[in-house]
């Protein structure tokens, strides 16, 4: 079976009470089975500076949905806990992305697997390295501890 690492983020209303609120909501899933969660760390906003810190994880699922539908799935989840889409990188009440689904690699405009941010972002590698360290990156053959380094 597939596995997906998710990355969870919320800076608006109860964050802690969000990001457990996703997890549970994701593991009622047909075909979604939580693996473990990261701890949940606060971390600086990035790229949009001026709005509240954030609370990260990175959760690790057993995933028999199709990509896209996870990635449905996943925006119908941000949309019951409130999220309004504003800008990119703005404030909101949860924030789910896919990392990665086993070794896919998908480009088209919908989605991006791996998630692109993945090398540059702290608040990802982070609980990602925490969970599985050595995690390889499909196209880099980096793994989650060594870019974490090279931040
Ligand atoms: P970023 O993706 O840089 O973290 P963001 O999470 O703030 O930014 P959103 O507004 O949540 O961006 O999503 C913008 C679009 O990104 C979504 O409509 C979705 O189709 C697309 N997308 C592409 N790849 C992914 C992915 N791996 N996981 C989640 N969304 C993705
Ligand atoms: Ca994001
Ligand atoms: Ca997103």
């Amino acid at each position: 079976m597939r596995k997906a690492f998710v990355a969870l983020g919320s800076n608006l209303g109860n964050r802690h009470e969000n990001i457990e609120t996703a997890l549970v909501a994701l593991n009622e899933v047909a075909g979604l089975n939580l693996i473990c969660c990261s701890k949940v760390i606060e971390t600086s906003p990035f790229g949009v500076t001026n709005q509240p810190d954030f609370l990260n994880a990175v959760a690790l699922f057993y995933c028999q949905l199709e990509p896209l539908q996870l990635l449905k799935t996943c925006q119908q989840i941000e949309t019951n806990l409130g999220r309004i889409r504003t800008r990119r990188w703005g404030a909101r009440t949860i924030d789910i992305d896919i990392l990665s689904i086993d070794d896919l690699c998908i480009n088209i405009t919908e989605l991006t697997l791996p998630h692109p941010g993945i090398a540059e972002r702290k608040f990802v590698l982070k609980p990602l390295t925490e969970i599985a360290p050595d995690w390889k990156h499909p196209q880099t053959g980096l793994t989650a501890k060594e870019m974490l380094r090279q931040i």
